[in-house]
């Protein structure tokens, strides 16, 4: 059973403890989802804790205690005024030691620099998704409109909106609107590492699919012989409560396989206790991953199903959206959605349900094998 142990979200500029050493906040976002969640983590040392709670009073001078950042919110003057309320309130002028970073997305390293710039701390995050973070800001590598308008329009997507290139050439980057600068130094995130942030262990692990190599971190608590009692998961994008995280094909990898990714990276969270609460990137915090997971396993076989269905005559990704979304898609969300449905059918393609074919046009088609 999915539950969701704390009751309504914090408003912006408050927070809410959701584990020993663990606060939840969040920050609007200018977009249909309004929010993202960020954790801020005691990073007291053992000199800090010895120090004990209000003993003297000199805000960020005393040594040792301070804070670890989890995800920074879309980089917009609003939210640097909000962190500016949490730093005196919810941090009570305590250092920030370290900034993680999930990944590139700009509702999670768009503050990250001005975080740095502010307070000094260095910037965590993995290889990949700092590199990607770079690429999308700067347009290069693959991540350019002209490499996204190229790769949606051999999809079919100028049958159904002629206008779509032209139209993405004329936006600014929307990736440098919410990420309008970036740290050029960061400390490398691997797969497998553990951190010690205050008096808990974190375990980093990196999953595929949403985005290059997405971290998150698992705690088992403070103690080793916690087994159930507080496990906590910061499951970043990965693993949403409601939402069906964005997985999609894009420009630079052509033909790649990102729902098989994402579906094989839920194999990592399979040992994980069935109490451990998950601190997604949007909607509650929750328990009940396991269940979460199947469910998230269930939709989409349900949806490959349906498109077996839809094309069992050759279809385009473009003439198969009304399969997938229902409602009216405007420019911006078309781009995830031509991403999602080509994921789609190449997982049906890898997986030997359907064939891609290249029609005279130059557009590709896929096709059921009855
Ligand atoms: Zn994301």
């Amino acid at each position: 059973m999915i539950a969701y142990p704390h009751g309504t979200p914090p408003a912006p500029g408050q927070s809410i403890l959701v584990a020993p050493g663990i606060y939840w906040i969040r920050m609007p976002l200018p977009f249909k989802l309004d929010h993202i969640n960020l954790w801020l983590l005691e990073d007291h040392d053992a000199d800090g804790d010895l120090m004990g709670d209000g003993a003297g009073d000199g805000g960020g001078e005393i040594k040792g205690r301070g804070w670890t950042i989890v995800d920074t919110g879309y980089g917009m003057a609003q939210t640097h005024t909000w962190w500016e309320r949490h730093f005196v309130e919810t941090m009570q002028g305590m250092p920030v030691k370290r900034i993680i970073v999930t990944h590139y997305h700009p509702d999670h390293v768009g503050c990250a620099a001005w975080l740095h710039e502010r307070t000094g701390a260095p910037v965590w995050m993995t290889a990949t998704e700092f590199l990607s973070a770079h690429a999308a800001a700067e347009d290069t590598s693959g991540f350019d409109r002209a490499t996204t308008a190229a790769f949606f329009i051999a999809h079919g997507l100028a049958r159904i909106r002629p206008d779509f290139a032209v139209a993405q050439n004329e936006r600014s980057n929307a990736y440098k609107r919410g990420v309008p600068t970036l740290p050029r130094q960061y400390h490398r995130l691997i797969d497998g590492d553990s951190l010690r942030i205050g008096t808990r262990h974190w375990t980093v692990k990196t999953v595929l699919g949403h985005a290059p190599e997405h971290a998150v971190l698992f705690s088992t608590g403070s103690s080793t012989d916690s087994l159930n009692g507080d496990s906590v998961l910061i499951s970043g994008d990965q693993v949403l409560p409601r939402i069906t995280t964005n997985v999609g094909v894009w420009g630079n990898q052509p033909e790649a396989n990102p729902l098989k990714q994402f579906l094989d990276s839920m194999d990592k969270f399979s040992s994980l206790p069935a109490a451990t609460l998950v601190l997604p990137s949007h909607d509650r915090v929750f328990t009940g991953v396991h269940e979460r997971i199947a469910q998230l396993a269930l939709h989409h076989e349900q949806r490959l199903a349906e498109l077996m269905v839809a094309i069992r005559e050759p279809k385009s990704a473009a003439e198969i959206l009304p399969v997938l979304f229902k409602r009216e898609l405007d420019n911006h969300q078309l781009v995830f959605a031509m991403g999602e449905a080509i994921a789609h059918l190449h997982y049906l393609w890898y997986a030997g349900r359907a064939k891609r074919i290249q029609a005279e046009n130059g557009i590709y088609v896929f096709q059921a094998i009855a």
